[in-house]
């Protein structure tokens, strides 16, 4: 019996060798013993089942058959020959066909002997045929015949052209386990096995590649995904302890003027309870000497602007600067406008750098950033250049996060000795589990509740050939002062017919809305920043009637008389843009309506998205649809997809596991912190294995 770890080189394993292994790497990503272990099937197909070729239907694809070869037939084609031969049960026939090793294939199948055949069936004219079908004798199968469910691996093109079928992946598996003896090192403790009835490691590992049954197979699923998902878990909470008791932050210990000032006499309105919760959870943080990393979640329209300023105001009475980053520049100037014109006469000194700001106005605005005049800059990723130096840089807010990469969030911590206190604020709510997954290092806040007064956006779907009764809609809301967005989809910046769909649709609605009777609007993103600020301006201060434009209007901005928004081509958004841009409107006192246009023509999909907005204008909800559709990597965008790469986990499936797994998570980090207790070992030592290997900790800044 060799020696071996789960470290050792699949080299090693009898019947691999080297050639092999370099191709399970590179194919595979496969290098050791443990890698082989932790490759699952995707799929099982049940053994304990045989077709007849007679009851074959159309659509049956992999199958297993009993049968017998009746002879072999050899077709001269251009190159090589092809080899095909008669299979029969009594029931039927098919033929089977071989496109290479046609001369080893002949001498080795024994003629009227009795096979089980395994493979993909296609139907040509009449008669099924079935290539390169895996074949064992029926006698040979009998004696071997304890697989009940035959696992199939995920496998690539190169693997099985170059030999390594299922069946030897299958065999490599059984390989593994024979050397193994199946015994496998337990990696979560004794009291989480028992208190929640999982498999051991050892017999959930067998029963995932070979289950006995059904039922096995379930509970090792369950088990193999309560531990991926529990091990993440607890680095990112472990991730969460250590920063907060070794990374110190600036400590706020006072509420000074401008906070209290502005809370008694600047507020526009009273705050929701969720939003003085939400502030209560900031103040708490920044007044104890951890540095803060807080996630702020609320849906569009749920207020989390003027908790920022709040927030901001916090940090410049405590003699701190702070800065607000956004991710367009229009969205950042509507922020420097907002909050300027809300400070009022405040003496608090606020400037906005974008990548258009001049050169001298940059040049004053780094003397103010370093002579500590400047107490609030706003802008857009110009901030993370590294020319951009605070004074002392206390309090970090980023505005609509997804669209910025998580490098960037770190980026700032580095303006400073100490990191400043940071909240990230999300643009559309992001589902629970993905938060929990993503975000698991953060602390969490959530605005829950919307402003009072608000009245539920009306949302219907309309097919183009609806235009004119869309057009008189807009006429009769244009009639009471109303104002009016059509956005086109702009998916790619580059993409002619985008424009000409943009520009087309321009032309139409100045026909039927000619001047000067309505005046209208232009932004898209070809156009120079100053002329979409003068476009924009004249829309806010509702000189325009209509504003037509791209997707460069999604995210944040704010024009509270407008009530209408169309969205041109729906179906070509995804779901969480959708619900971006219906929150453009709903702000004021009006009823607002959001119309989704379509063509007639709509996958499955889209018709899902659609009917959910119709439906829905609750942004959790729309989120957790969004991910049943899209999946985690696709929602989340791919440089967070280290988190999101689970071997067996689901996150939609495996809601209910996440939330249990890192309540036990959270348990046992307050009970042995450091994992130090001897019934904690086997925890300790997976998790050090496990966070030596992960992209996790690079990942999350
Ligand atoms: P978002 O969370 O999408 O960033 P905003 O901060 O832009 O939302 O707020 C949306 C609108 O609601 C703004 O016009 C803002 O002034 C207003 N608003 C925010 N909080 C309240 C409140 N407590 N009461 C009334 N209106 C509010
Ligand atoms: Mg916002």
């Amino acid at each position: 019996m060799p020696q071996y770890n789960l470290n050792t080189s699949i080299a090693y394993l009898t019947g691999v060798g080297p050639a092999r292994a370099d191709l399970l790497k590179s194919e595979l990503g496969i290098r050791t013993f443990g890698d082989l272990i932790s490759f699952f099937p995707s799929r099982y197909i049940d053994k304990t089942q045989f077709y007849k070729i007679g009851e074959l239907q159309q659509n049956a694809s992999e199958i297993q058959l009993v049968g017998k070869v009746t002879g072999f037939k050899s077709i001269k084609q251009k190159r090589g020959s092809r080899l095909t031969a008669s299979f029969t049960d009594g029931t039927g026939t098919i033929e089977l066909v071989w496109f290479r090793a046609a001369k080893w294939i002949k001498d080795s199948i024994k003629v009227n002997e009795p096979y089980v055949l395994f493979g993909k069936t296609t139907l040509y004219g009449t008669k099924f045929s079935m290539a390169h079908p895996e074949m064992e004798l029926l006698s040979v199968h009998k004696k071997s015949g304890q697989i009940i469910m035959q696992p199939i691996y995920p496998s690539t093109e190169k693997l099985s052209n170059r030999g390594v079928s299922n069946r030897v992946l299958v065999k490599m598996m059984q390989q593994l386990f024979i050397e193994t003896q199946g015994k496998f090192r337990e990696s979560l403790s004794e009291s989480m096995i028992s208190e929640n009835g999982l498999l051991s490691k050892s017999e959930a590992l067998y029963n995932i590649h070979f289950p006995k049954s059904q039922e096995l197979l379930t509970r090792s699923q369950q088990r193999l995904v309560f531990e991926e998902l529990f091990y993440i878990q607890l680095q990112l909470i472990r991730k969460k302890i250590i920063r907060k008791s070794r990374i110190k932050g600036y400590v706020f210990d006072k509420i000074g003027p401008h906070f209290n000032d502005f809370y008694s006499h600047g507020l526009p309105f009273d705050l929701t309870n969720a939003q003085k919760r939400v502030l209560k959870e900031i103040r708490k943080d920044v007044g104890s000497n951890a540095q803060m990393n807080r996630l702020l979640q609320g849906d569009v329209g749920s207020g989390k602007t003027i908790v920022a300023l709040l927030c901001m105001l916090m940090a410049i009475d405590n003699g701190f600067q702070a800065a607000l980053m956004a991710p367009t520049e229009i969205l950042a100037i509507q922020h420097y406008h907002s909050i300027v014109e809300q400070l009022g006469d405040l003496p608090i000194t606020v400037k906005l750098l974008t990548g258009s700001s001049k050169v001298k106005q940059r040049r004053e605005i780094h003397d103010a950033l370093m002579d500590g005049s400047l107490d609030i800059l706003i802008g857009t990723h110009a901030l993370l250049e590294d020319k951009v130096q605070f004074k002392n840089l206390g309090f970090a807010i980023i505005d609509e996060q997804h669209r910025f990469g998580v490098e960037q969030r770190s980026k700032l911590w580095k303006k400073n000795n100490l990191p400043p206190h940071i909240l990230v604020m999300t643009a559309t709510p992001i589902p629970r589990t993905l938060a929990m997954s993503m975000y698991g290092d953060l602390d969490i806040s959530v605005i829950d509740e919307l402003p009072p007064g608000r009245k539920e956006i009306k949302t219907a779907h309309r097919y183009d050939s609806n235009r004119l009764s869309v057009f008189k809609f807009m006429r009769e809301e244009i009639e009471k002062g109303r104002q009016v967005y059509v956005v086109y989809p702009l998916i790619n910046e580059s993409e002619v017919m985008d424009y000409k769909d943009l520009m087309d649709g321009y032309e139409s609605i100045v026909r039927e809305f000619p001047l000067p009777k309505y005046q209208i609007s232009i932004v898209h993103g070809k156009m120079k920043p100053a002329d979409k600020e003068f476009e924009m301006n004249r829309f806010i201060k509702g000189e325009t009637n209509i504003m037509v434009a791209t997707t460069v209007i999604e995210v944040g901005v704010n024009v509270p008389n407008a009530s209408i928004m169309i969205i041109e081509s729906s179906e070509r958004f995804g779901l969480s843009q959708l619900h971006q841009l219906r929150g453009r409107v709903g702000r004021g006192a009006e009823q607002s309506f959001c119309i989704l246009m379509s063509g007639f023509k709509l996958s499955a999909d889209s018709k899902v998205r659609l009917k959910t907005m119709v439906d829905t204008s609750d942004g959790f909800k729309i989120a957790e649809v969004d991910l049943k559709l899209r999946g985690p990597g696709n929602l989340m965008g791919k440089q967070q997809s280290g988190v999101l790469d689970l071997k067996i986990a689901d996150l939609v499936k495996d809601a209910e596991v996440l939330t249990q797994v890192r309540a036990e998570a959270i348990h046992l980090l307050n009970e042995d912190p450091t994992l130090a207790k001897p019934a904690h070992k086997m925890i300790l030592e997976t998790y050090q294995h496990i966070a030596k290997n992960s992209t996790l900790w690079s990942n999350i800044s």
